[in-house]
């Protein structure tokens, strides 16, 4: 194919971040520049084409080979690729796709951020096993995302899967949106803050004052993960009340969806995933009507900050017509070239190096000595593989204890093997993996 490459673009309200994909999911090259704040329509669709442009010219690519662009926006964006409203940046109103595909001349698709946040995570993530998807995003607010059969659910005018607004509760706490007793009432980390703070001024005492002051304005969920594993009464009472909202919400979409999954993200979950997610799971497993059926996996996000950019390509892929599932085509095929030594099409890697979840090669910054810490492996598991093979050459690497604890934690099986079972190990896989090869 003469012009293989797509754009993604995530815009947010502090920043735009955009990347050159491969067809098969690879990342090119990347970029990310600051949203100026206040900045008008305008200046931010400028924004949007410049880096763009900027993309294909780091890539050096001339821009009519790029095949489509997909744009995230934070907010409802009608089936036009038109902006419906956007809370958070000056974008309301803005007939985007068509004003976009005009100076680019190029086909453009622009979506919602957390429903192409899903999309990603069905095309290279977490989700890329399911063709139904349930994406809930604890952060601030509570952001939901469904995929339907591969693709998402955007309702006739663009506003389906707002799921932290399904009121769950008859008289509930009131919502920013204005309705009462909304999930993101009483899951959302604004809602959350405000249940501290209402303890603390009902004079509940709590270790929060410590971590956050006598007056703590902004709690970040970092201080919740604190406070949970120091077992404090009030915010493990707020944080299970928090649960068990998330949790009520699941089955009920579960009995609609009947879905593969749930996907959970989000500065909530990341901080105190392992307290709520058990639980939500417990809750779905024990549901009296779908007893007889199977229950959804309950997991996490793995794309990260590349989530939404990488859904947006998906979208502008779907879009031309073209699949997003099927097999993994990010990594290198591996090749053993006897004494230890591993090859890819293009060269002969020597010395340390690893295949990364995001299929990088890369060498580790610090050489590994004697044992493999903690450190080097956050480092070489970075981008989030679900299995990590250790090719062990000569040498006979040792994991420290705490980095046995780190892989568990994050549930990523290690395999250590010979250079040449690893690469067939590695080849033979159809998973996110990592490899770390020792010479
Ligand atoms: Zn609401």
């Amino acid at each position: 194919m003469s012009n293989p490459y797509f754009i993604g673009i995530d815009v947010g309200g502090t920043k735009i971040y955009g990347g050159l994909v491969s067809p098969e999911g690879e990342i090119l090259t990347n970029l990310k520049i600051a949203t100026p704040p206040k900045a008008s329509p305008s200046t931010i669709t400028l924004l949007i084409i410049k880096t763009a442009r900027d993309l294909a010219i780091a890539g050096r690519i001339p821009f009519r080979n790029i095949r489509a662009v997909g744009v995230a926006i934070p907010g409802i964006v009608d089936n036009d690729g038109k902006v419906v409203i956007t809370p958070n940046i000056h974008l309301t109103g803005v007939d985007l796709k068509k004003i976009l595909a005009k100076k680019l001349r190029i086909p453009v698709c622009v979506g919602n951020d957390v429903n192409l946040g899903v999309l990603g995570e069905c095309w290279l993530g977490a989700g890329r096993k399911a063709k139904n998807i349930i994406g809930i995003f604890p952060g601030t607010g509570v952001g939901g995302g469904i995929v339907i059969n591969n693709e998402f659910l955007a309702g006739t005018q663009g506003a389906a899967a707002e799921i932290g607004h399904m009121q769950i509760a008859d008289e509930g706490p009131l919502c920013t949106c204005g309705n009462k007793g909304c999930l993101e009432a009483f899951a959302g980390r604004w809602a959350i803050e405000k249940a501290i703070h209402e303890g603390l001024a009902g004079k509940k005492r709590s270790i929060i004052t410590t971590l956050a002051g006598k007056n703590p304005k902004q709690i970040k969920s970092g201080m919740l993960a604190k406070a949970l594993s120091a077992k404090d009464p009030l915010v493990t009472a707020v944080m299970r009340r928090a649960t068990s909202a998330l949790a009520h919400a699941c089955v009920s979409l579960n009995h609609i969806f009947n879905s593969d999954m749930f996907l959970f993200g989000g500065g909530v979950i990341e901080a105190c995933g392992d307290f709520m997610l058990p639980a939500i799971e417990k809750a779905l497993k024990n549901d009296p009507f779908f007893k007889r059926l199977k229950t959804p996996k309950v997991v996490r996000a793995k794309l990260g900050d590349d989530a939404v950019m990488l859904g947006a390509v998906a979208m502008a892929k779907r879009s031309l017509g073209e699949k997003i599932e099927g097999k993994y085509k990010i990594y290198p095929l591996l090749k053993y070239k006897g004494s230890d030594r591993i090859a890819t099409e293009k060269e002969v890697l020597e010395d340390i190096f690893y295949v990364r979840a995001d299929g990088k090669i890369k060498r580790p910054k610090n050489i590994f000595a004697g044992k493999i810490s903690e450190n080097d492996l956050e480092e070489v598991c970075r981008k989030s593989p679900d299995i990590l093979i250790i090719a062990k050459g000569t040498t006979r690497p040792a994991i420290a204890p705490k980095g046995l604890k780190l892989l568990k934690k994050k549930n990523i099986t290690l395999h250590i093997l010979t250079s040449q079972q690893a690469v067939i190990l590695f080849n033979h896989l159809d998973e996110r993996k990592t490899l770390l090869s020792f010479p």
